[in-house]
């Protein structure tokens, strides 16, 4: 997309007629939020700065003021950018990057917050090429078509459009299902990115789904007994549309487990169902993956039991021993009407089911390295209960 040319037209046509792709100008640099993941909700140009505003897609929400915009530079200098946030502080480092793919952190004595961390001020040196700012690395939806494509071949899994997001986009599913028929049928959910801006959930997904589908033995074995549904990304329209925490309806999709009334939580809902209704038909386990300031699970109480019993206990234990210089807590909670994933699949299942929080800034290869680990160690831990477990956790007809 030629900026200038969006420049111009919004110029010619008004700002207001821009809202999907702000744009502004001065003699340093153009500015714009015209690709996918993008969000800057105003920009000003001055003659050597650019205010800009950072606004989420409707109130109330949590505090993850995601914001994604692009530089070009008209002459090599340095450009000073003035964020304001209407509706929470700042939270995520700033980064860039030259190409969508590496990124770097903008040191943090280019970045000064003001007024509690409402106003921030970036200071860029420019060189002659085009550079991303944003609050996290983007990972889009084309990088996860790509990464599912591969691991599909490299394993030998198959895919399963499972359903369709608000704008149309396709809510794919990754099946794995072992070769032999087994006595029971023994299922492993997982799922990521019901939030767009939290990418270090998806850091561990990644590495851990590579893990569990990898050419080894313990996950060949795994793979022999467990059922597994993985969906990698639940909110496709939140991540394209540089969203803060909802899909593009508005809805927290992780408040809709329960209620069911967005269609990217109506297509998990139908992969539930159909796992509750199948012959011999167990769920042993649900994982979704999250961001939060700190590296925590938040599980079921140790005293709550689920089915396998102990699961949780194990897992971490295992893998407690094998991280070094990896702090992460388990949080243990209440199971509560609240409309997570977590509640639901432990109300309606008895299923352990946990919510898997990496912290915002957590290093990036400790992610992938303890995300390996505690792939192993779930598969490990599941593979070590016993198969013929009736699932005695289960309420009755519970929806
Ligand atoms: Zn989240």
């Amino acid at each position: 997309m030629n900026t200038n040319l969006t420049v111009s037209l919004c110029a010619v046509l008004l700002m207001a007629t821009c809202s999907f792709a702000y744009a502004c100008e001065n003699e340093l640099a153009t500015l714009d939020a015209d690709f996918e993941g993008a969000r800057m909700s105003e920009c000003g140009a001055k003659k050597n700065s650019f205010n800009i505003r950072i606004d989420p897609e409707n109130k109330p929400i949590n505090p993850s003021p995601w914001y994604a915009f692009r530089v070009t530079p008209k002459q090599p200098g340095e450009l000073k950018i003035v964020m304001r946030y209407s509706d929470s502080k700042h939270r995520y480092r700033p980064k860039r990057s030259d190409n969508a793919t590496h990124w770097r952190l903008i040191d943090s004595d280019r970045v000064r917050e003001r007024r509690k961390g409402k106003k921030v001020t970036l200071l860029l040196k420019m060189e002659d090429t085009p550079f991303i700012v944003a609050a996290q690395e983007l990972l889009l939806t084309g990088a996860y078509q790509k990464w599912t494509d591969d691991i599909v071949e490299r394993a030998g899994l198959r895919t399963e459009t499972i359903g369709e997001s608000v704008e149309g986009r396709a809510l794919i599913a990754i099946i794995s299902e072992p070769e032999n028929e087994t006595e029971k049928k023994e299922h492993v959910l997982l799922v990521g990115r019901q939030h767009p801006p939290e990418l270090t959930g998806a850091f561990a997904m990644l590495p851990f789904l590579e893990t569990v589908f990898a050419d080894t033995s313990l996950a060949q074995e795994f793979r022999n007994r467990f059922h597994l549904t993985v969906v990698p990304l639940m909110n496709p329209d939140g991540v394209v549309n540089g969203n803060w925490r909802h899909n593009v309806n508005g809805v927290d999709l992780n408040r809709d487990w329960g209620p069911f009334t967005q269609p990217e939580t109506q297509a998990i809902k139908r992969i539930v169902d159909d796992i509750a209704a199948g012959e011999n038909s167990e769920l042993r386990l649900m994982l979704d993956f999250h961001s939060t300031n700190r590296n925590v699970f938040y599980t079921q109480f140790k005293n709550v039991e689920t089915v396998p019993a102990k699961f949780t206990d194990h897992w971490i234990a295992g893998a407690r021993e094998r991280l070094e210089g990896y702090e992460f807590e388990r949080a243990e909670r209440e199971t509560t009407e609240l409309a997570t994933s977590k509640n639901y699949i432990h109300r309606r299942f008895g299923a352990p089911a946990i919510t898997y929080e990496l912290g915002d800034q957590t290093d990036r290869r400790l992610i992938r390295a303890s995300a390996i680990i505690f792939a192993e160690e779930m598969m490990e831990t599941l593979l070590a209960s016993d198969p013929s477990l009736e699932d005695k956790a289960k309420p009755a007809a519970q929806e």
